[in-house]
């Protein structure tokens, strides 16, 4: 996450006061969560799927397709699933499921570079992680080092380009100062119903700013560099700059937050960034806003 804020009861944060005296309008009105975008929903086969591949139908018939991560095959026939495969069935989807969403070894290229929204990077799944290794903590530093050279406060794993659930953040955005966290396979258990508007910017979509409302904290679980599990409650700015990676991690970016007021100010800006990205890869933006106004 960029810096920002317009009334935040927590600490001045880098940009802060250039922020506070843009004389950019700004709308406040309270909007419910988005919904997620469909694909997350998808991407792993369903039960019914696995009973079917396992009551004896010829492999071709339910090959995996990585491309869409459906599994074609014929309708089954109901006698053919029979009691006794059920709970091995469902251990089999548990495994699949976990074999699927856990990344190995982590590989990354250096120097590590932040990729800017509409890069499918962004939108693409993020694994589990599951080794621990020096390799893993070179990454969190390396990032660390990518979120203070370019001012962030806040920075998730697939910004750079690597699929994985971790997210590095330190509220004081400056080297040296602060408490820098890391924070690995994270997931919230809980939200308060209090929740607060706030100015958020992100690395990936430079010179955009706008006003997301979020709850104002969340109780979490997640695993430290070392693989150590722990629950911690974050509130205030830590809260908010957790939610923001989080979303990241789920494939969500900030905009899709906003209220379609909010969204129609920076839309122009949003095209903007599709445009650059189109001349900058040669390639159609894989995706574009669109108003919900
Ligand atoms: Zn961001």
């Amino acid at each position: 996450m960029h810096a920002m804020l317009t009334s935040s009861p927590f600490k001045p944060l880098l940009y802060c006061s250039s922020l506070l005296s843009s004389s950019k309008a700004r709308v406040f009105s309270s909007s419910p969560l988005l919904p997620l975008m469909p694909a997350y929903y998808s991407s792993v086969p369903d039960v019914r799927h696995v009973v079917e591949a396992v009551a004896g139908k010829p492999s071709s018939q339910y090959s995996l397709s990585s491309s869409t991560d459906r599994v074609i095959l014929q309708k089954p026939s109901k006698s053919r699933v029979v009691a006794y495969g059920r709970r091995s069935l469902l251990s089999e989807l548990q495994e699949l499921r976990e074999e699927k969403d856990v990344a190995g070894p982590l590989e990354y290229e250096t120097p590590l570079n932040v990729v800017l929204y509409p890069d499918p990077r962004l939108r693409a799944k993020n694994k589990r992680i599951s080794v621990f290794d020096e390799n893993l903590e070179k990454f969190a530093k390396d990032m660390f080092e990518v979120m203070y050279k370019t001012d962030g406060v806040g920075l998730s794993a697939p910004q750079v380009g690597v699929n994985v659930q971790l997210m590095v953040f330190n509220p004081e955005g400056e080297k040296g100062k602060g408490e820098e966290i890391v924070l690995i396979n994270p997931r919230i258990f809980k939200y308060s119903n209090k929740r607060s508007l706030f100015t958020e910017g992100c690395l990936s979509f430079p010179g955009i700013e706008a006003d997301v409302e979020r709850p104002v904290s969340v109780k979490i679980d997640a695993q430290d560099i070392k693989g150590k599990k722990f629950n911690i409650h974050l509130k205030g700015f830590q809260a908010r700059i957790f939610q923001h990676e989080y979303d990241h991690l789920q494939s969500t970016l900030f905009f899709e937050r906003m209220t379609p007021d909010v969204l129609e100010t920076i839309i122009p800006a949003l095209e903007q960034l599709e445009r650059e990205y189109q001349q900058r890869t040669g390639l159609p933006s894989p995706e574009k806003v669109k108003s919900k106004a």
